[in-house]
């Protein structure tokens, strides 16, 4: 499997304190997409169950995890990982919030049903960057949301109905990874706000940037 990256605690993309998984590889190439860097399928993302299952556990003992988020990429680009995966999963907590660029039919037809047995709450639909409008928890708003398992259906109806795009910033050894629906004009706020204070993104060719705004010192992730 190819997972480009886990973050913990997510709040932003389902309900509580979820392991987000960004699976590496998506086929459909919307434009716009808030993670052009996980279309390709990246071979040094290439990584297996027991791996991220590890990573996992390390997690747990230190915090709870409510849930977990699936994205990236295309989660179902990798049905095979996800088989291998979700059983795990769902043994750690049984929320598991999945977005796709397919529509829910299409991942019937393919042959999906018993991986879409195993998820709470998808999200589909390609990313069309004129329709997004600010919807809670959808890049756009031709998705749609799909609460596959009807025993949450109360918990997910009133968590959807009082929630409210909120963007989350990990630090990382790279710099940072934001995280959460985010505006189209968002990225382009959001340096004109670091510049204002006087922080600088990626690294300089022109060498105009003083080492002591590299991106390792950005005070980020306030929520947490
Ligand atoms: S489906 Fe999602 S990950 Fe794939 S290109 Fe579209 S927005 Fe990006």
């Amino acid at each position: 499997m190819y997972i480009a990256r886990l973050l913990y605690p997510v709040r932003v993309l389902g309900p509580g304190r979820r392991v987000g998984i960004w699976f590496s590889g998506c086929s459909r190439r919307c434009r716009g997409c808030s993670n052009p860097e996980l279309q390709e399928r990246d071979p040094r993302f290439k990584t297996g169950r027991e791996t991220v299952l590890r990573m996992i556990a390390a997690v747990r003992e230190i915090s709870a995890v409510d849930g977990f988020t699936l994205t990236g990429g295309d989660p179902f680009d990798q049905p095979e990982a996800l088989r291998e995966l979700l059983p795990a999963l769902r043994e750690i907590s049984p929320d598991i919030l999945a977005y796709t660029g397919y529509r829910i039919s299409e991942l019937r037809s393919r042959g999906y049903r018993d991986i879409l047995d195993m998820i709470t709450v998808l999200i589909d639909g390609p990313y069309v960057e004129s329709r997004n409008s600010g919807c809670f928890l959808r890049g756009s708003d031709n998705q749609k949301i799909h609460i596959l398992d009807r025993s949450r259906a109360s918990f997910y109806g009133d968590y959807l109905r009082n929630g409210r795009n909120e963007v989350q910033n990990f630090r990382t050894r790279d710099g940072f990874i934001s995280v959460g629906i985010h505006r189209p004009e968002y990225p382009r706020e959001l340096q004109e706000a670091l510049r204002s204070r006087g922080v600088f993104i990626g690294r300089p060719s022109s060498g105009e940037i003083p080492e002591e705004t590299a991106p390792e010192q950005f005070s980020d992730n306030k929520k947490d």
